[in-house]
């Protein structure tokens, strides 16, 4: 089979599996309580876990809360930052080509507080609107921008860097989508200077179930709770509750332990390995196929920007993304179709779904070939 859908998730390395397979097997037991040896073991691998990632990001260990993924990292800040740091009236951009992820949690919190939703809309090669960006930007009412690294639907990679130092000129925090990023780009999130960054495990080779917030630790350090329980308190009783310090106090209950170390295996498996030539393989990848795809007439790429990652969404007149995906499946083709949680984007795109390949660095120019074979294939039965 031919997996080109590691946009939605990656398949896992044999060190990752090996790695939760050793953990149940010898190494489980709950973190943060126990004293016998077992207990102990399993809180040093998840010390360590926290802090292969702090390192790979070029972080702190004390600005990494583990999550279930870039959901519920997206979610964690828009509440508990928004919650401290903004009022009635203050406006939270977004842009047209954001995933749900990165759009519900501030619909919410905005309904709930009175913030507005402003919107940065993309060009027709799916690039961000700098100057339209630059106009909310410097709206004094705006206070935060939460934008992905590098949009899931269209590959669009936006010049992250430069946004944010635009963005913190007008004193705009800056919370990075970096789900799509993690795995095909070397980060330095200190040099980026975030304020946020979320992640899935899943997408980088590592577990589901596990994903990562980064925050300043100034910013976190006056953040309140995002959920309640155990393992995020300092003293409770009923008369009231002090809570941890972060990381721990947004990581109420038992961890996925597992998970923190598969994700910090599937890091160190990455680090074995120049991903800057894996990026680059990458692209050959995506231009073959891109090259390939714009031979058959009625065909529309969403998303031409020159910087791209391995990302493919296209339309065919007259063909439905369900039956092509349907008979590149029978071609032993694994491909997406659908809005890809992007619905405003789609709507923006005039489409109601889209077909989507995206390539990782365990895919084969061969691979590539038989796609762009089986596509015009299907396309002739179809049409
Ligand atoms: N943001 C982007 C850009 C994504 O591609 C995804 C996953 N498709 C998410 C957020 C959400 O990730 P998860 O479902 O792993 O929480």
């Amino acid at each position: 089979m031919a997996y080109l859908d590691n946009a939605a998730s990656s398949q896992k390395p044999k060190c990752v599996i090996d790695a939760l397979s050793k953990y149940y097997k010898k190494q489980n037991s709950n973190v943060h309580r126990g004293v016998y040896a077992l207990a102990e073991e399993a809180e040093n691998e998840y010390r360590m876990a926290r802090q292969t990632i702090a390192n790979w990001l070029n972080v702190e260990s004390e600005e990494i809360i583990f999550v279930r993924g870039a959901t519920e990292a997206l979610n964690l800040v828009a509440q508990s930052f928004s919650k401290k740091y903004l009022i009635k009236g203050d406006s939270v951009i977004l842009s047209q080509m954001e995933h749900h992820a990165n759009i519900v949690p501030w619909q919410m919190i905005a309904e709930e507080k009175g913030l507005r939703v402003k919107v940065a809309p993309i060009n027709h090669d799916g690039s961000l609107n700098r100057k339209e960006l630059s106009n909310l930007l410097s709206d004094e009412t705006s206070k935060v921008l939460s934008l992905c690294h590098i949009s899931n639907s269209l590959g669009t990679i936006n010049p992250i860097e430069e946004i944010i130092s635009e963005a913190h000129e007008h004193g705009v925090h800056v919370v990075v989508d970096g789900a799509q990023s993690v795995p095909h780009t070397i980060l330095d999130l200190k040099k980026m200077d975030c304020d946020f960054f979320a992640f899935s495990g899943h997408k980088v080779f590592g577990p589901m179930g596990i994903g990562v917030l980064y925050g300043k630790k100034e910013l976190l350090a006056e953040m309140p709770p995002y959920q309640g329980g155990g393992d995020m308190i300092d003293q409770v009783s009923f008369n009231g509750t002090t809570f941890a310090p972060h990381p721990q106090r947004f990581e109420a209950g038992t961890p996925n332990v597992a998970g923190a170390i598969g994700l910090a295996t599937a890091l160190r498996y990455l680090k074995g390995h120049d991903l800057s030539a894996l990026a680059e393989y990458e692209s050959t990848l995506l231009h073959y196929a891109q090259s390939g795809l714009k031979e058959i007439p009625g065909l529309t790429i969403h998303g031409t920007t020159k910087d791209k990652a391995a990302v493919i969404s296209f339309s065919i007149e007259e063909v439905h993304p369900y039956d092509l995906s349907t008979l590149l499946d029978s071609e032993g083709i694994a491909i997406r179709t659908g809005h890809h949680c992007c619905q405003p984007l789609m709507e923006v795109l005039g489409v109601q779904s889209t077909a989507r390949a995206s390539f990782a660095f365990y895919n084969t120019l061969e691979e590539a070939e038989r796609f762009v074979t089986a596509v015009k294939k299907s396309v002739e039965i179809l049409k």
